[in-house]
């Protein structure tokens, strides 16, 4: 055998992986899991049925264009066709989106903390990340990514709301950004939580879209859906930038399971909207006993609240776990507790009031 092994790009030197085989907690309290920003009901009325359906075809591709799925997608949200592109999960759809615009001497902005895939996917491209703190109130500092901004640009992601503080950019400060962001920098409006927005003056991205050629917006189907096990996300940008999509993605990326079950929840219109009200219901309860306990909160938008620890941030996501429930720790930085079950919520709760 050759003593030698291949030569692998250094673009990927520290990014981190997971590590496969790795054995599974041991048991515990009864552990909700709180650290993901998944949603806590079963699947959407007519998903199940239509996996049965789709199993019985699992000897075949699947449909590569998601005709079924683009179709009803630029339906629901009056878009041509030509402008989705669909993709592995949101996730998938922003690597692709870097793929499309950025490589090796280009640059990336995004703010920090942000969504943890940014620097990863930036990385993998080979471009280089420039993170923009967030301000003392944990919001984007849209002044400070403007001045980021050199003639190596190429995408800049406004996580709206940000994961994982849950704060939002308005609409009167995004649209000033965005006239001041030059035309050839793609603006990616990541707005995987849209749906728990309650904040009338947070736009809809797809509205900002239609007159700006050089934002995209991004959705998913893994948060208020449900499918996060389904890997299915979508973008909807003009059709030069949604045609790189295409060109980017992983032939059959999508299954056919994803696509009808996407189908299916989009049918479930009405059962999504009184879920995502419970879960919206449940994250004002969860703020206001908070508030009550002395805690200071973001304000936020998503389907998860965020504490700022510093160094108690460990010791804080242990005591969690010990009372049953699994949040999700940033090192030295705090901690992202996603909203689910009323019960988990309540073992949050009181682990949290204990641990003041
Ligand atoms: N964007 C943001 C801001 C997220 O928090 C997540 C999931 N954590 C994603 C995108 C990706 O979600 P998915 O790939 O499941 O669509």
């Amino acid at each position: 055998m050759s003593e030698k092994t291949p030569k692998l790009r250094a673009a990927l030197d520290g990014i981190p992986t997971y590590k496969p085989g790795r054995p599974a907690p041991a048991d515990g309290p009864v552990t909700y899991k709180l650290s993901s920003n998944e949603n806590p009901y079963p699947p959407l009325p007519g998903v199940l049925e239509s996996a049965v359906t789709a199993a019985g075809a699992f000897n075949r591709y699947p449909d590569m264009a998601c005709t079924g799925l683009m179709t009803e997608l630029a339906d629901r949200f009056s878009v041509p066709v030509e402008h989705l592109a669909t993709g592995t999960g949101s996730v998938g759809v922003a690597q692709q989106l870097i793929q499309s615009t950025a490589g090796p001497g280009d640059e990336v902005i995004y703010a920090w903390r942000s969504f943890e895939a940014y620097p990863i996917i930036t990385q993998v491209s080979g471009a280089t990340s420039v993170q923009v703190p967030l301000t003392s109130g944990e919001v984007h500092d849209l002044d400070a990514m403007l001045a980021a901004i050199t003639d190596r640009t190429r995408l800049i992601f406004v996580c709206n709301p940000n994961n994982p503080t849950g704060t939002v950019v308005r609409r009167a400060e995004l649209e000033a950004f965005l006239d001041r962001v030059p035309g050839d920098v793609l603006v990616v409006l990541d707005e995987a939580y849209r749906e728990f927005i309650r904040d009338p003056e947070v736009p809809d991205g797809i509205e900002i879209y239609r007159d700006r050629p050089n934002v995209c917006v991004l959705r998913t189907f893994s948060k208020a859906y449900g499918l996060a096990g389904l890997r299915v996300g979508f973008a909807v940008a003009h059709e030069p930038v949604a045609a790189a999509l295409r060109k980017t993605a992983v032939p059959f990326g999508v299954s056919q399971l994803a696509q009808d079950a996407a189908v299916a929840s989009l049918r479930s219109e009405q059962a999504l909207l009184e879920r995502v009200d419970a879960l919206v219901a449940e994250r004002a309860r969860v703020v206001d006993g908070l508030l009550g306990q002395g805690w200071t909160v973001p304000e936020t938008q998503a389907n998860f609240v965020w504490l700022r620890l510093g160094d108690r941030t460990t010791d804080f996501a242990a005591a969690c776990e010990r009372a049953g429930v699994v949040v999700r720790p940033f090192a030295g930085e705090g901690v992202r507790v996603t909203i689910g079950e009323t019960a988990a919520m309540d073992l949050f709760l009181q682990a949290a009031e204990d641990f003041r």
